[in-house]
């Protein structure tokens, strides 16, 4: 066993070449999508006219803990991965703590997040199928931009529904998805007829990821050739994540890591999910005691003051209903909120796990996550994106925690992105114009209303 140096990078030959699925390790403890018209468990048939049959199969796959990655996948993974593994030794020195800190970097591609892990995989799925267009939404313009780049690299036309404030405010990403060829619309719009529908109840709406999904649906379903993708939330995007979690056991394997404490901030839990998967899988088995952490903003505190029960995954109720920790499908978060992590349900795997008691959640206003992405910056030298902040601020804490307990502890987060596109949200940060806005009571009330009653 050699000294931890700074950074672990696998060589080429040992990026993983299987995806873990944690479904495996699960199996009944999940409720299957419960198609609303039926009440019934939705069948394949029922989910491939919206998305590629290459992931339904995963979506459903409740047996294989392993999934090969497909050359095509693999080979276009070699183009950016693997990601690092850092040890945050300057942090560790600057807390004072006897903490070890790990912490895997996924910002490291233009993209500049982990949405690109998925991206790849569900465009190739697109192409193997012989579908000529895929549609989505974005919020901050993470997911848009991972698929347009991956749409440009195997050929496939991208159309992007963009949340409206965030195509206000980040014209760049617009830019850049643009370069990769793709047609980006703001959300709500009047190209779709939920669109219009939205804007006439809501109007001067700055939109939601929950619309933005309902309006990329409307297109792909009346699109010949077309499906819709998407970014986070469903088990296949956990699955494609779970490269992250691989690398990241063959890593700490070679050097003798072992994890007392993983933390990740979710949104809608993918890369999370990704990072803990062959770990969580392992302590499912018996085999490790690690404690997980799931991190989100006090203004969408789907894991901390949600429910646990089926909604639908889009505002416009055209999904299946899924059985996940949910602020209803209608909540949309203070407009104050700049960190990401907006979405009003969660992973279905995870929503369990959090049910189950194997995952812990926390949440944090965003004045604190953005203290803790400023420090951070500054210490270690990476400008984090506000969501993995999240992921920061919950491993500063437990790594003070370790210190005044005395403890030596091993704690690993997830680094999700970098915050170069989130120049904005720093610079409110920084002119102290940032405000942390109460989530009441009757906000979450108001949400939990349009959860649907099923009898
Ligand atoms: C999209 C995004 C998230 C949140 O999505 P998850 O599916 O919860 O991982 C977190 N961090 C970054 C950098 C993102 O782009």
């Amino acid at each position: 066993m050699t000294r931890m140096p700074y950074k672990i990078y696998l060589s080429e030959e040992e990026i993983p070449k299987k995806w873990y699925n944690l479904q495996a390790d699960l199996g009944d403890r999940l409720t299957p999508f419960i198609h609303p018209a039926t009440g019934k468990p939705c069948t394949k048939g029922d989910l491939t006219p919206i998305f590629c049959e290459g992931v339904v199969d995963q979506e459903l796959n409740r047996t294989d803990q392993y999934i090969e990655i497909p050359e095509g996948i693999q080979s276009y993974y070699q183009m950016y991965r693997p990601s690092p593994l850092i040890r945050a030794y300057e942090l560790e020195k600057k807390l004072g703590t006897p903490a070890k800190i790990y912490y895997k970097f996924e910002g490291m591609n233009t993209s500049g997040s982990h949405k690109l892990n998925s991206a790849a995989a569900q465009v190739y799925y697109a192409k193997e199928q012989g579908i000529t267009k895929v549609t989505t939404e974005t919020g901050a313009g993470q997911w848009g931009t991972a698929l347009a780049m991956a749409c440009a690299h195997y050929g496939i036309d991208l159309q992007v529904f963009m949340v409206r404030t965030s195509f206000e405010q980040k014209p760049y990403r617009k830019a850049v998805m643009e370069t990769y060829g793709a047609n980006v619309i703001p959300s709500p719009s009047d190209t779709t007829q939920v669109g219009r529908k939205i804007l006439i109840d809501h109007p001067g709406t700055g939109g939601s990821l929950g619309c933005a999904i309902s309006e990329a649906l409307e297109v792909a379903l009346n699109t010949e050739n077309c499906r819709y993708v998407l970014g986070s939330v469903l088990n296949h995007v956990l699955l494609h994540q779970s490269i992250i979690g691989m690398e990241t056991k063959a890593a700490m394997d070679q050097y003798g890591i072992e994890p007392d404490i993983m933390i990740g901030c979710a949104g809608g839990g993918s890369n999370l999910g990704g990072f803990i998967a062959p770990f969580m899988g392992e302590r499912l088995q018996g085999k490790n005691a690690i404690r997980f952490i799931a991190v989100e903003p006090a203004s969408c505190p789907t894991l901390t003051r949600g429910k646990f029960t089926l909604d639908f995954g889009d505002t416009g109720r055209m999904t299946p209903l899924i059985k996940m920790y949910t602020l209803g499908n209608g909540f949309i978060p203070s407009p104050t909120h700049s960190g990401g992590l907006r979405y009003h349900g969660m992973n279905p795997i995870l929503s369990e796990l959090r049910h189950g008691g194997e995952l812990e959640a926390r949440s944090y206003e965003q004045s604190e996550v953005f203290e803790a992405a400023v420090y951070f910056a500054q210490v270690e030298g990476i400008l984090p994106a506000p969501e993995s902040a999240h992921a920061i601020k919950a491993a500063i804490d437990e790594a003070i925690l370790a210190r005044e307990e005395g403890q030596e502890k091993t704690i690993a987060f997830a680094l999700s992105g970098t915050g170069y596109f989130d120049l904005s949200a720093y610079e409110s940060y920084q002119r102290g114009e940032m405000i942390d806005q109460e989530t009441t009571v009757e906000v979450l009330e108001e949400g939990f209303q349009t959860i649907p009653t099923i009898e």
